[in-house]
């Protein structure tokens, strides 16, 4: 969102209210500090996510919930926890100037979120994630999980 003012691309959120459809922005500029509103649509606030091949996806909220559960598995982590790091993610996305994110900045959104949940579930999803190039990528992580638990 560019500042109205001078330009400057760089501006943040102070005040958000969301009515029916149109969520009402305080925003100031980074650079010139002045202040000013923005009136965003739903469409408007669509997130796109960018593949690793270029290709845009719509943000699904879903989707990362599905992705993120599927990583606590079988663990004794509660859905609260999920559902928690799923709105925080959201929130940060729907917050930031940009409404498209590289699928990679994503993930290492979600890995930082669940490394601090539980490690089972942090290195399950980085291991899909980070696509470990070989066990010495993966053993290398894990040694490193450990260490920080002395
Ligand atoms: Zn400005």
């Amino acid at each position: 969102m560019k500042c109205i003012f001078c330009g400057h691309s760089e501006t943040k959120v102070i005040d958000s209210r969301e009515s029916e459809d149109v969520t009402r922005r305080r925003r100031e500029c980074l650079k010139c500090e002045k202040r000013f509103t923005t009136y965003e649509n739903a469409e408007s606030l669509q997130i796109y996510i960018i593949k690793k091949d270029g290709r845009r996806e719509l943000f699904s909220k879903e989707k990362l919930k599905k992705g993120i559960s599927r990583a606590c598995e079988k663990l004794p982590i509660p859905l609260e926890k999920i559902n928690n790091i799923v709105n925080k993610i959201e929130s940060k996305l729907r917050t930031s100037e940009d409404n498209e994110i590289q699928s990679k900045d994503l993930g290492e959104e979600v890995a930082k979120q669940l490394k601090q949940l539980d490690k089972v579930a942090y290195i399950r999803f980085a291991s899909v994630y980070r696509e470990f190039a070989d066990i010495e990528d993966f053993k290398k992580e894990i040694q490193g999980l450990l260490k920080k638990d002395r």
